[in-house]
């Protein structure tokens, strides 16, 4: 079956059925194969473990969809690729077990069958493949094809017969321009197209400097270099055939030079290879991962005896090694980058959304938050969009009497160093995001959802849906409310609700009436709802969240807390209240959720932030607020201890963090009791808030004082 399907068709495959044309193949090996012994079996897997490149190209071999093309051009006199190493033209890439290490040589093979864009494309594929197993992100990767390709075309087209010994010689592996490529042997021999003498070149590669994007495009310049050269230089040892009208190497490299001629061409070229590469690159680390999830079961392949018996120990090595995980693109996982990046420390961060950004609607921020924000240097740019109201009042959602305020103007702010604010979410969302991107420290990953973690000896292992392994010194958790990762410290179960829903959007202000008092938070409360409205967007839009508790009982459906339910509810409030309900957006439902504390956030090298660690009610408008304070604490900590005291940094962080917003978590309750109850409670309440200074803000200080005064 696998003789007669093309390299196209395995790959337009689903996974399953891929696996299985995968091991045909290599159980074909496998019989023609009989003489390798355990040992030989042993090299082989070791090397395709740590080695995709090998294991797929070995494949592409068996079925390679270019050799039609190549068939109709030159004649393949002798396979290219041997047993378990890679020989694309030139390039030689194998694991060398002896001094177990990758090599990477390039050669002027006597028998060069590849047409140039063939082997640039097998070339720019092993670069992919090195940068993923660096753990270099997709963006960083099309740079490393760009600068590859581009100095190829670049020595190509501005290489005529004279520049040739000048290229030839600038470049020489003498020279200092080959930095960590160096030459292992020098031959002369003899052209199969002429009798002139050619050399024979090999260069041996040190790996282990390749760790750094800018190291990898050091690396893909020089080996750009080293083609074109030889594409260039005469005579290219192409072995002719009947079927060559021309083969003379002039006649090659005049192709080549005529090919890319054209700024078009060139960038046809680019994007080619580019596509090609990534491609490629991707399905050759999927089906290598595949094939090993699948490799020792005996049903599905019955050499599994064979690999037994030689106790492969880590079959999977392609791990990639991160220092800082972030999982979780939201509030608190943004920040939570920006500050590590602040402070000079990378981190890379991972989102499972196709793209970043925030849904919903208005956002009060309070000082503590406003001072963490203004410490990431990103206030301005949220203040620019902010509203700044004058008071946050409560009135009564059912008389519409007012029964308090809190002033929120120059006294305020002289006591707190920092205003009230409201924003749009995304406002927030986009300053935060916009620095992030502006910073090389942090690299932003989407599409990528966490499934597991697994605890290693130094470090902790992360998998993602995608199958991808990454190997961290920590991982921080900020996966929202529904965190997955929270069961790797403590299964505490789903979030708990006590009933209440909430609608929430935004109308532009014209849609607003005078009455309602434009320049303030408005917290109207009643027994069981309330309804919170502010202008946003510097006073442009108008932020309205209606949230009231539902009768029925919660679970997991969203028959509960309907919008019948809401008009319902919501009927009992004065003229102001039921003409809000009019214009609030109900296509969207927010049940309302919080947790009980935690008394420990972290195991291992895993930790916890924002909603992961601490989802509360948004009654304080602290949620978000909170996640920037762990977030400071927590960098703050790693810059005290390091990365090689990941439990000091931990616990510090927990001893502030932990009481802090659990206090938090039971405040936000509290108003919530306070702002929703009846009967006797309602009088007393109503009593106590009549009374109320509104400039005695000494019950806020606790939240809204600077908890890192002291900080180093
Ligand atoms: C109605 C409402 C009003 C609020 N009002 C306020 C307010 O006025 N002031 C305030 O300070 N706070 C408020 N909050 C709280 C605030 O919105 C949250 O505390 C804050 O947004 C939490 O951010 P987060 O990043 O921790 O979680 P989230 O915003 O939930 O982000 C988690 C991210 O992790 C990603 N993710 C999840 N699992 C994985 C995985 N396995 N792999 C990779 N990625 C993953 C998710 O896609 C998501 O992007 C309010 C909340 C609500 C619901």
């Amino acid at each position: 079956m696998s003789n007669s399907i093309s390299i196209k068709d395995i790959l337009l495959c689903d996974n399953q059925e891929r696996l299985k044309h995968l091991i045909q193949m290599f159980a074909k090996y496998q019989m023609a194969g009989k003489r390798y012994e355990a040992k030989a079996w042993h090299a082989y897997f070791r090397r395709i473990a740590i080695n995709p490149v090998v294991f797929y190209q070995h494949n592409v071999a068996l079925f390679y969809e270019d050799q039609q093309y190549y068939q109709e051009t030159f004649q393949v006199m002798e396979p290219t690729c041997i047993h378990g190493d890679l020989h694309i033209g030139q390039f030689h890439y194998y694991f060398d077990d002896i001094n177990n290490e990758r090599i990477f040589k390039i050669r002027r093979h006597k028998k060069i069958i590849a047409p140039f864009t063939w082997d640039l494309k097998r070339l720019a594929t092993n670069l992919v493949l090195i940068a993923y197993h660096q753990g270099f992100s997709d963006t960083e990767i099309i740079e490393i094809l760009h600068v590859f390709i581009r100095q190829y075309i670049k020595c190509v087209t501005t290489t005529t017969t004279t520049d040739k010994m000048i290229l030839c010689k600038k470049n020489s592996i003498e020279t200092e321009q080959f930095h960590q490529i160096k030459p292992c042997s020098l031959h002369k021999q003899f052209s199969v197209i002429s009798s002139i003498p050619i050399k024979h070149e090999m260069y041996e590669i040190n790996w282990k400097t390749f760790d750094t994007v800018a190291n990898l495009m050091i690396l893909a310049e020089q080996i750009a270099i080293i083609v074109a050269n030889s594409h260039c230089q005469p005579p290219i040892s192409i072995i002719p055939t009947q079927n060559t009208i021309e083969n003379n190497a002039d006649h090659c490299t005049h192709i080549i030079q005529t090919a890319l001629s054209s700024y078009n061409q060139q960038q046809e070229l680019i994007n080619d290879i580019c596509l090609f590469s990534m491609t490629y690159a991707q399905i050759a680390e999927r089906d290598y991962r595949l094939f090993f999830k699948h490799f020792r079961n005996e049903r599905i392949f019955n050499g599994v005896n064979v690999i037994n018996h030689t106790r492969i120990p880590h079959p999977l090595t392609n791990a990639r090694s991160v220092s800082i995980l972030i999982v979780g693109g939201g509030i608190s996982g943004m920040v939570t980058a920006l500050s590590f990046a602040r402070a000079g420390i990378p981190v890379r961060l991972f989102e499972k959304k196709t793209e970043f950004g925030e849904i919903g609607a208005g956002m009060q921020l309070a000082p503590n938050c406003s001072r963490i924000l203004d410490r990431l240097d990103v206030l301005k740019q949220v203040q620019a969009n902010a509203f700044f109201p004058k008071q946050i009042v409560w009135m009564d959602a059912l008389t519409g009497q007012r029964l308090t305020c809190i002033d929120l103007g120059a006294k305020f702010i002289e006591t707190f160093g920092y205003p009230y604010i409201v924003v749009h979410r995304a406002d927030l969302f986009n300053a935060i995001y916009q620095a992030c991107l502006a910073n090389s420290m942090i690299t932003m990953e989407t599409d990528r959802t966490v499934t597991s973690v697994d605890e290693r000896p130094k470090s902790i292992m992360v998998e993602c849906a995608d199958g991808m392994r990454y190997d961290c010194n920590m991982v921080i958790a900020a996966d929202g409310l529904w965190s997955s990762l929270r069961k790797f410290v403590c299964d505490d179960g789903a979030p708990i609700s006590a009933g209440y829903v909430t609608y929430r959007g935004t109308i532009d202000i014209k849609q607003v009436s005078k009455e309602a008092g434009l320049e303030n938070v408005q917290f109207w409360i009643g027994p069981d709802i309330h309804l919170v409205q502010y202008p946003i967007r510097r006073g442009e839009s108008y932020n309205q969240a209606a949230i009231f508790k539902s009768k029925k009982i919660p679970d997991d459906t969203d028959e509960w807390g309907t919008k019948e339910e809401l008009n319902q509810r919501f009927s009992i409030g004065c003229k102001h209240v039921k003409n809000a309900l009019k214009s609030i957006q109900t296509n969207f439902r927010w049940p309302v959720y919080d947790r009980n504390p935690l008394s420990k956030w972290s195991r291992g090298r895993l930790v916890l932030l924002g909603d992961a660690a601490h989802p509360m009610l948004q009654y304080a408008g602290q949620g978000a607020a909170q996640a920037l304070e762990d977030a400071d604490v927590l960098v703050t900590a790693y810059k005290k201890y390091g990365p090689l005291k990941i439990d000091s940094v931990f616990r510090e962080y927990e001893q502030k963090r932990i009481p802090h917003s659990s206090k938090v978590v039971q405040f936000a309750r509290d108003i919530g009791t306070f702002a929703h109850c009846d009967g006797v409670a309602k009088i007393v309440r109503d009593k106590i808030l009549k009374e109320h200074d509104i400039y005695d803000y000494e019950f806020l200080k606790w939240i809204y004082e600077d908890h890192q005064k002291d900080r180093k």
